[in-house]
């Protein structure tokens, strides 16, 4: 016993004093959250409690009502909030209460701006809700047990918030936590019934199980009766209120608990569906990109709950992977309540309720997007990247979800043109909508391809995004129109282009017919053909792929990432009507006329963005001929 029960006082993490000061100084305005975030957290060892017990019944010890208490002690000047949920045990305490969960703290820190209303968002975030209560406490005192364990196996947890902590092994009959924040001087605003049910009735009413708290007595009553606990939220799941019943605020409210986020959501979308399959859903769209969005395990997601009981969170069968950002609850009625994993894999039951869940989202942010551009702006800015994987995900939906995706155009720097409001604008006779994919906003809209379009006032989509090369190769058309990139295949105009354009094209190669071979056979198998452009108006030269080659940016991409893929044959284009071209082919000295060739060969690589192979030669040949025009 002595061993285990032996007083330690250990260090926090560096990086903990760092965030907890933070904490202090960026949420003091808000104070009050401290209570929020330990209910909210009691109220979590609630949930693990009642999972666990499903199947080792033996955890409730006998009491299975569980519950939250808030009390105050105004002489000693202790706030204290009691669950007797699963508790935890003293490596728990270690590992939880000691260590901000998140190995995303470096990350948390980094990200950090000095301005209290945006770290506010963050540090909500990343978890640090235990250490809110630093802001109105001194010192805190934990004392927690884990459920199962024996009374000898409580634990105290005591801090400062200075940089150490101790902990040592108590008795404790009663499973569960009891937190005891001894205030700030400042803080006796908290030592008041009325205080504290004020902010309960505020924050924390959606929570799912009682809140406590002993009556106030006056008067004669005060020295006669013992006082009771009371009930003062109102305890039953948000979830499965009726709609009509139920403010915005206590929406948001339950989403800052799910979610652990501080900020409010963008939208809510609230389900009943009965039948044969009956479920509750709530979902939200937050208002910010959570911090690990792009991480390979995003936390967080959507909770699976089967007749109220909590089941699990991160229910990654519950939404598409490309709708990971949401969050919310679903609560079954038909599952059974000991649902794996595993089973969730391959139950009809869950397939159903994803579709709809999905279907549901698509439509309110059809809605949103139609309704409310400002705000879907919002929502694009943050969600746009994850939104453009749906296509090529969810092909059932493909369509609805490329309805909903935004592009920067020749006609304006912003993600802000839809695919529809691109389709209105369309020339008359243009049957095509052009894109370009670049690694910068300015490398598309400078790229020599875009001439013709910019000449004719056809609007072409700028793609920058690294995940668009993967979406258009998986989105080929919408709305019976198909997609082409500007850099790929023979140009065609369509309609737009005339006949009479086609005809002077056709005699042009002609014409030139000799200065292509010669400029072939001078470049050899650094390219597949040389053929005279139609997209080119002010540059000589540029290059393309074949229609279904890899384009040269995704190839790009992919070195960039470190997957070789070997670099598609390009096409060289000429601009027969540029005075360099004609100069080249009056150029009657072989070795002069490929110099001059490779010469324009790789600036037509360097205008999109590649690499040459031999830039000193690059180099040496321009120099050559710069001498060469002085002279
Ligand atoms: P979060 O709730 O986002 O995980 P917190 O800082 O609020 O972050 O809590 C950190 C962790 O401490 C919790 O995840 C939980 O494991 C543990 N913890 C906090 N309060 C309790 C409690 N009342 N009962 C059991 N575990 C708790
Ligand atoms: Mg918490």
């Amino acid at each position: 016993m002595t061993v285990a029960a032996h007083k330690e006082t250990l260090s926090f993490q560096a990086e903990v004093s760092q965030v907890l000061n933070l904490v202090i100084r960026s949420l003091y305005s808000n104070k009050e959250i401290f209570l929020r975030e330990l209910i909210s957290n009691a109220s979590d060892a609630a949930e693990k409690l009642r999972f666990e017990a499903l199947t080792d019944d033996a955890l409730y010890e006998g009491d299975a009502l569980l519950r939250i208490r808030v009390s105050y002690d105004a002489d000693a000047r202790t706030v204290i909030i009691a669950d007797n949920g699963i508790g935890m045990s003293r490596q728990e305490v270690n590992d939880t209460i000691g260590t901000i969960a998140s190995s995303g703290t470096k990350k948390f820190l980094e990200s950090l701006t000095g301005d209290a209303s945006k770290d506010n968002v963050l540090i909500g975030q990343f978890g640090v809700g235990f250490y809110s209560a630093f802001i109105v406490a001194d010192k805190i005192t934990l004392t927690t047990r884990r459920a199962g364990l024996g009374a000898e196996h409580g634990v105290r947890w005591e801090s400062e918030g200075k940089g150490d902590y101790s902990i040592e092994t108590v008795e404790k009959a009663q499973r569960g936590t009891e937190v005891t924040l001894h205030l700030r001087e400042d803080e006796s605003e908290f030592l008041a019934g009325y205080r504290l049910r004020n902010i309960i009735s505020k924050f924390s009413d959606h929570i799912a199980l009682p809140i406590e708290m002993l009556e106030e007595l006056y008067g004669e009553d005060k020295d006669k009766k013992e006082p009771q606990w009371e009930q003062v939220n109102r305890g039953t799941a948000l979830w499965q209120r009726n709609k009509a019943e139920i403010e915005d605020e206590e929406y948001n409210e339950f989403y800052k608990h799910i979610a652990h986020d501080f900020e409010a959501p963008l939208l809510h979308i609230h389900n009943r569906v009965e039948g044969n399959n009956e479920y509750s859903a709530l979902l939200y769209v937050p208002g910010r990109a959570p911090y690990d969005m792009w991480d390979r395990d995003p936390k967080h997601g959507v909770k699976l709950y089967v007749r109220r009981v909590f089941i699990m969170d991160e229910a990654e069968k519950l939404m598409p992977h490309y709708l990971r950002f949401i969050k919310g609850v679903v609560d079954s009625d038909d599952l059974p309540l000991n649902v794996s994993r595993e089973i969730l894999q391959h139950n009809k039951k869950i397939d159903s309720i994803r579709t709809a869940n999905t279907k549901r989202v698509l439509g309110e942010l059809e809605k949103l997007a139609a309704n409310d551009a400002e705000k879907y702006t919002r929502f694009w800015k943050e969600f746009g990247k994850a939104l453009k994987e749906g296509p090529v995900e969810d092909h059932a939906n493909r369509e609805k979800i490329a309805g909903l995706l935004r592009f920067a155009s020749t006609q304006g720097d912003e993600q802000s043109v839809s695919l529809d409001a691109y389709i209105e604008r369309m020339k008359e006779g243009q049957e095509k909508i052009y894109y370009i994919t670049a690694e910068t906003l300015a490398a598309a809209k400078h790229s020599p391809h875009l001439e013709v379009f910019k000449k004719k006032g056809i609007e072409v989509l700028l793609m920058t995004d690294r995940v668009d090369e993967w979406l258009m190769s998986h989105l080929h058309d919408y709305k019976e129109k198909s997609f082409q990139s500007v850099a790929k295949g023979e140009l065609d105009l369509g309609q737009i282009g005339g006949e009479e354009e086609k005809q002077a094209q056709e005699k042009a190669a002609e014409a030139h017919k000799d200065l292509l071979k010669r400029v072939k056979d001078g470049l050899g198998d650094s390219v597949k053909e040389v053929r005279v452009s139609s997209r080119l108006t002010e540059s000589p030269v540029c290059l393309v792929v074949e229609e279904h080659d890899m384009s040269a940016n995704l190839a790009r991409v992919l070195k960039q990432i470190g997957q070789d893929a070997p670099l598609p044959k390009p096409i060289l284009e000429i601009n027969a009507e540029h005075p360099l071209v004609q100069r080249l082919e009056g150029e009657k000295d072989g070795t002069r006329f490929n110099e001059l060739a490779k010469i324009l060969f790789d600036q037509a690589l360097l205008a999109e963005g590649g690499q040459l192979d031999d830039p000193a030669g690059f180099v040496h040949r321009l120099n050559k001929l710069m001498l060469s025009m002085a002279g």
